[in-house]
């Protein structure tokens, strides 16, 4: 795949960029390696003041760095601008806490006696030069929520950035320096995923994070196993939304096509699959649909804009080929299922709803990487809970239900790294991200997230 800027809404190629050389990478490598010597001897305090730098630097920069998402990537430019605050948020929270959550830790008294000591403590150090290979569906979240928590932990980070996102990634690169962060702090790699397996296998990497499909995290995750080295995997999901009879059928439909629809659908923790009690289900289904057919497709820098393009052409024919199957097998579209016809250039498609969906079709058991839901009807909670597991994938989930003992079984059962209640799946600097099944391994955010870089280090003194 070319590194380039290709504009989703006209398929026009505004910039192309050559990748980096193997003398251009070593001295990289070189960089990030003598940075991290530094790095990882400084304080908090000094961190911390590098980082509300580089959440000052952004916020003024907000308006820009949307504009270049959304010219990359397709997301309608206001949802641009909240990811740009968002990570100002996530900035100053992991500015402000990161010292506290690394605190040294004192075990209990009565087992360090047990173990001979005159006192123990344990220590969070930093692990060394964090590869992390990101997509282009939030390219500065994504980004932001691994960088920040590893740099404030002392750790070094090598950007190998989503080839469709270059100017982003750059923009990144930039923002830390300025910033004040030494040079090889954090740094942009222009390669493509081929040149991935040499850099992660350097042994001045010390670990990986990858956000993104499932072979490209199984093709990281298994080169890290062979050397040994620790990942962090979030990949697709293809999150349930259940609704129970109890639930606000308005505001579960309103959400649900937020939840549904955001960034052009081509979010991971996005809920996909509607699993709707029988009792509810039809009152449900024409809000939902009647909302889903009522959104504004267009220029995604138009301010009434809700569903921008698709960011690549691959990913909207990925799209059409599971809708496609889905149809040919007896699925029905209540609304969409076709390209716009008052958008023929650009890579649009038509805010959809499928009825009849069955395990026999792809769409079942695959993630909709776009404004595509599948629409379920289910007789009792029972059914709900199976077929919200009938997934290979865990990322999130998110049911809405006003039953204390429903809301207690549904935490119990659902195979998901999150269980939502009454409200749609968000991430939020202080709250644990990451899935489970096919969904990934570790967490993202919070004080779990900054501790999965650290080396966890026993101090035992006799
Ligand atoms: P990819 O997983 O291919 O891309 C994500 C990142 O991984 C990019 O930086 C990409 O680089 C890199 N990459 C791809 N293959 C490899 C590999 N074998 N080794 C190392 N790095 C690799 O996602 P796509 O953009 O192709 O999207 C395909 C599907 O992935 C989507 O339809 C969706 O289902 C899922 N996805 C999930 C995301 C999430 O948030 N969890 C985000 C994006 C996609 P390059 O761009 O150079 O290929």
């Amino acid at each position: 795949m070319a590194i380039a800027t290709v504009n989703p809404a006209t398929g026009e190629t505004l910039k192309t960029f050559d990748a980096l050389n193997a003398g251009e990478l070593e001295d990289r490598l070189v960089l990030a390696e003598r940075a991290f010597q530094e790095h990882r001897t400084t304080s908090f305090a000094h961190r911390a003041e590098l980082l509300h730098k580089a959440a000052e630097l952004l916020e003024a920069d907000q308006e820009s760095i949307a504009r270049t998402m959304t010219t990359e990537m397709g997301k309608p430019l206001a949802a641009a601008r909240a990811e740009a605050a968002k990570c100002v948020k996530a900035m100053r929270w992991y500015a402000t806490r990161a010292e506290e959550l690394l605190a040294d830790e004192a075990p209990d008294p009565a087992d360090v006696r047990d173990s001979g000591a005159a006192r123990a403590l344990v220590r969070y150090r930093p692990l060394g030069t964090v590869l992390a290979v990101m997509p282009w569906n939030f390219p500065l979240w994504q980004v932001v929520r691994f960088a920040a928590p590893a740099l404030m932990a002392g750790n070094t980070g090598l950007l190998k950035h989503a080839s469709n996102v270059p100017q982003t990634a750059l923009y990144l690169e930039e923002l830390f320096r300025r910033a004040g962060f030494p040079r090889g702090c954090f740094q942009t790699l222009l390669i493509g995923s081929g040149a991935v397996e040499d850099v992660l296998r350097d042994p001045r990497i010390a670990a990986a994070t990858l956000t993104g499909s499932e072979p490209a995290g199984r093709s990281v995750a298994a080169i890290a196993g062979d050397e040994v080295k620790k990942t962090v995997l979030e990949l697709g999901g293809s999150d349930p939304y259940l609704v129970l009879p109890s639930a606000d059928l308005d505001k579960a439909a309103a959400t649900g096509v937020r939840a549904r629809v955001q960034n052009n659908g081509q979010s991971c923790i996005a809920a996909k699959r509607f699993i709707v009690h029988t009792d509810v289900h039809d009152a449900f289904a024409e809000r939902f649909t009647a909302g889903m057919a009522a959104l504004t497709v267009g220029d995604p820098m138009d301010e009434g804009t809700d569903v921008g393009p698709l960011a690549s052409e691959q990913g909207r024919s990925d799209l059409e080929e599971l809708v496609d199957d889905a149809v040919h097998r007896g699925a029905r579209a209540m609304c969409g299922g076709r390209r716009p016809p008052r958008h023929p250039a650009g890579w649009f498609y038509e805010p959809t709803v499928l009825t009849g969906v069955t395990p026999g079709m792809r769409i079942h058991h695959e993630e909709a990487f776009g404004p595509v839901a599948t629409l379920y009807r289910v007789a009792d909670l029972d059914e709900a809970v199976a077929v919200a597991n009938d997934s290979p994938f865990g990322l999130s989930s998110n049911a809405w239900t006003r039953d204390a003992a429903e809301q207690e079984r549904l935490v119990r059962d659902l195979q998901a790294g999150g269980v939502f209640f009454n409200g749609m799946t968000a991430s939020h600097p202080g709250l644990p991200f990451g899935g489970a099944k096919r969904s990934g391994y570790g967490r993202e955010l919070s004080g779990h997230g900054i501790r999965e870089f650290c080396n966890i280090t026993t101090v035992w003194y006799g």
